[in-house]
């Protein structure tokens, strides 16, 4: 791999998915085309894609998840022992049913268009989770790239749901035992493949800061959380330091945001990062993806040794970031962060849900362009000294 650029520009994750995807998931769920039919329909979108970053000058291509039908739930197709359900679904299963209902109000968030995978059997890997769009974004691509996970934390905390996964796993501890072994398996066939780049999402732990003992977030039904945030917080830690143990010789970040489900902010959580730094120092990976152009996100905090992909716009607003905005947030990071250790990326994916993108493309491609030319300003200015 080349070296990369000062300011390196990349995406987080998720791309709106064309209307030819979104016909074909459609067609995909109904089961009137295989999964192989939706593939080839999704190949033709992912190289245009790929096409696109180069063109706007991304240093790290990602293939947008454009096969997934969120950042998580496409998991269910790969492992055994997994099974989607809607969150209707999930009603019928959970037992506080008023509880999750009202929640699902409160966050706005379609109870009947968003799946979560749900453990309902002895969790193993059927086929590769991301290898094969590796593969395939590999061989359409000379640049680097990312491929984005959902983290061990994530994935067990969604999982399970004590109604239905108890008698596979006694507790989610236990399912976190093969969620990490799973993950593992993951992150080693992706270095053989040579990645750069391996993102884990964990966008669950913002709710333990900032609503401890209040579950905020649909991605867990199951309100399993032990009361204690701090407790939470450490089982998070060990379990993203256990998946990247030994795995020295790739870019290994985690990304934290505070939801990107709706464009309603106010449902949304807010808070600084600062409660979080002592965890987040300890976690084992070169990155940390962080949102920082909602305000939200609460001021750029300090931590050492890793790098900190920047978050400089908001992927959820249809105004175009002014370059000028970028800069001043990239000045801000560089108060507390070398000039040599920041990225550059939006505050979060751009899709996020299949059926309900969070953005368009043509409004995701300006806010990517702008980065890019904050970038080149900034090397500019680096150049000169
Ligand atoms: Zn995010």
């Amino acid at each position: 791999m080349k070296p990369l650029p000062l300011f390196p520009v990349t995406s987080v994750g998720s791309w709106p998915r064309p209307p030819e995807i979104r016909e074909a998931s459609r067609q995909l769920l109904r089961g009137r085309i295989d999964r192989h039919r939706f593939d080839s329909i999704t190949d033709g979108a992912i190289v245009e894609l790929l096409r696109l970053q180069e063109q706007i000058g991304c240093d790290i291509v990602t293939d947008g998840e454009l096969r997934r039908d969120n950042f998580y739930s496409f998991v269910a197709d790969k492992l055994e022992g997994v099974r989607l359900m809607t969150l209707a679904e999930m009603l019928d299963v959970v037992e506080d049913k008023a509880g999750f209902e009202r929640l699902l109000q409160t966050l706005d968030v379609p109870a009947y268009s968003i799946s979560s995978p749900i453990c309902t059997g002895r969790i193993a890997r059927r086929a590769p989770l991301t290898v094969n769009d590796l593969r395939f974004a590999r061989a359409h691509t000379d640049r680097p790239v990312k491929v984005t996970l959902p983290g061990p934390y994530l994935l067990t905390r969604a999982m399970y749901v004590p109604e239905v996964s108890r008698p596979f796993y006694q507790a989610k501890e236990d399912l976190a035992e093969d969620v990490v072994a799973i993950l593992r398996d993951e992150l080693r066939d992706l270095c053989e493949d040579g990645v750069d780049f391996v993102q884990f999402d964990e966008p669950v732990l913002t709710e333990l800061a900032f609503a401890p003992g209040r579950t905020r977030t649909f991605m867990c039904a199951a309100l399993a959380a032990r009361n204690d945030p701090a407790e939470e917080l450490e089982f998070a830690v060990s379990l993203i330091n256990r998946v990247v143990d030994g795995f020295t010789s790739v870019r290994t970040g985690v990304h934290i945001c505070r939801g990107n489900w709706s464009r309603d902010e106010s449902t949304l959580l807010r808070g600084s990062y600062q409660p979080l730094v002592p965890y987040l120092e300890r976690l084992n990976v070169q990155q940390l993806v962080l949102e920082y152009a909602t305000e939200r996100a609460g001021a750029v905090v300090a931590f050492g040794g890793k790098e900190l992909g920047l978050g400089v716009v908001n992927p959820r607003t249809e105004m175009v970031e002014s370059l000028d905005a970028v800069i001043q947030a990239v000045d801000q990071a560089l108060l507390y962060h070398p000039a040599d250790r920041i990225f550059l990326n939006p505050d979060c994916g751009f899709g996020t849900f299949s059926g309900r993108p969070i953005n368009d493309s043509a409004t995701a491609a300006s806010k990517m362009r702008t980065i890019v030319a904050a970038a080149q300003v900034l090397h500019t200015r680096a150049s000169r000294g």
